[in-house]
């Protein structure tokens, strides 16, 4: 009887009840119910209506409910809900051809996953077997995913716990121009010396035992750290010459979120494999990948790949992403990213680092923006503790709700990351909202 658990207080008994939640503490926690969802907004189990400026976990950027991906699933469904990933199914076919068809060079080929780790693995088992080798190098303030490999590929917090048996992972410092790693003052310098520091990693790991590089073309979660000019062209070169394949992590950079319909884009650099989740189809069925370029495929040609999943490729989820890239072609939903962050959200952020101290930089692109929060301008220290949160932090969040408005955090930072189809007023609400938190938290402290 599903109807009973529309009571919200149900919801909430139950999940305290019986659902184990992740990255938490079970015992303390007191999650929010959300009751209803539509486009930018949902509802929270009072009835209070908030706007999602996270896109849940950065994922629904066609925002909620949107009804050609919901008439997309239903007719699916009412079609042919499953088939094993051996049989041809048309949904999975028509998402791998348009999935392709947006693909920078020749990621031509599509296997799917369920999700942005599983795309992770596989693509490094793809390198590993395509180069012989068994290494992975991938940076410092990352996120790759929560399974074994993936999360001791991330370079964040999350890895900590779990770091057991690192399976030949390598972690190296990427480009951060604020919090430089190499004491660098312009974007040119940071370039050239996170180049030269993985080179040094190259050499000192060896080349001759790394399978790849793992990079998210723009880091999100760890975020919103735009690449320096000339970096990503130098990682391709780098792994042109020591045969490294370049894995782009574009989990949740892709489908629009900066402004192209890849972030690698922006650099004009194509990797030998991408992985993307999330935006793919908004996150309304699970569903993620890898696209593989055709010299990678050539080594698979003949040779067994030795990896699958009883949903890969699931039709109800393909389905959801056929619906989502043709409604994201149809309506311009890239060159509407682009501009939201052109002509809105970045002159909006601006102004707002101009009224308030705590903010020390903002950055970003399309629907893609972190503002760093800072206790001291100056010396640049964190808000709150790196892995960690404080009570500033904490009053910036609860501020947020109090204004309408539904945040995503990571430390001591504040993403705004809407759906890519936000109207102009919708994304000035929730800015004036964000506003009036920033002043309201300063002075409830
Ligand atoms: N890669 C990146 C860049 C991500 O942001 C995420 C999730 O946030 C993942 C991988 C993992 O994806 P999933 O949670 O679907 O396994």
């Amino acid at each position: 009887d599903l109807d009973a658990t529309h009571d919200p207080q149900r919801a909430y008994d139950l999940d305290r009840a019986h659902v184990f939640h992740s990255w938490s503490a079970q015992g303390s926690l007191k999650p929010m119910v959300i009751t209803k969802a539509e486009g930018p907004y949902i509802w929270d189990g009072d009835g209070k209506r908030l706007l999602d400026f996270t896109s849940q976990l950065v994922y629904t950027n066609l925002g909620h409910q949107h009804p050609r991906i919901v008439a997309a699933i239903q007719e699916q469904a009412a079609t042919l809900c499953t088939v094993a990933p051996a049989y041809v199914n048309g949904a999975r076919s028509e998402a791998a051809r348009l999935i392709a068809s947006h693909t920078p060079g020749d990621l031509n080929h599509v296997f799917f996953t369920n999700g942005g780790a599983d795309a992770n693995e596989h693509a490094i088992r793809m390198a590993r077997l395509h180069t012989g080798k068994h290494k992975v190098l991938s940076t410092y303030r990352s996120y790759h995913g929560g399974t074994h490999l993936a999360v001791n590929v991330t370079g964040d917090p999350r890895r900590w716990a779990n770091d057991n048996g690192s399976s030949g992972t390598v972690h190296f410092f990427g480009p951060f121009l604020y919090r430089s790693a190499f004491s660098a003052t312009t974007p040119q310098e940071e370039s050239q010396r996170a180049l030269a520091h993985l080179e040094q990693v190259i050499t000192l790991e060896g080349a001759s035992t790394i399978a790849a590089i793992v990079l998210e073309s723009i880091p999100g979660t760890a975020g919103i750290m735009i690449p320096p000019p000339g970096y990503l062209a130098g990682v391709r070169e780098l792994c042109d010459r020591y045969g490294i394949v370049f894995i782009a992590d574009e989990v949740m950079s892709g489908f629009g979120r900066s402004g192209r319909w890849f972030a690698i884009e922006h650099a004009d650099v194509v990797p030998d494999l991408l992985t993307f989740a999330k935006g793919v189809n908004s996150g309304y069925v699970p569903l993620g990948g890898v696209a593989i370029s055709d010299a990678i495929y050539a080594t698979f040609a003949e040779r067994v790949y030795p990896g699958g999943l009883t949903y890969s490729g699931h039709p109800l989820a393909c389905a959801a992403a056929v619906a989502t890239i043709r409604t994201m072609e149809d309506e311009e939903t890239v060159a509407g990213a682009a501009w939201l962050g052109e002509d809105v959200i970045g002159p909006a952020l601006a102004e707002l680092a101009g009224k308030h101290d705590w903010i020390g930089e903002v950055r970003g692109t399309g629907a893609f923006w972190a503002l760093e929060l800072v206790a001291d301008r100056e010396t640049r220290e964190p808000l709150a503790p790196y892995g960690g949160s404080s009570p500033a932090m904490a009053a910036v969040l609860t501020a947020c709700r109090e204004q309408g408005l539904l945040p995503f955090a990571n430390y001591n930072r504040i993403h705004v990351v809407p759906p890519l189809n936000i109207t102009e007023d919708q994304a000035r609400e929730g800015l004036a909202a964000l506003d009036a938190a920033l002043t309201q938290a300063r002075a409830a402290l």
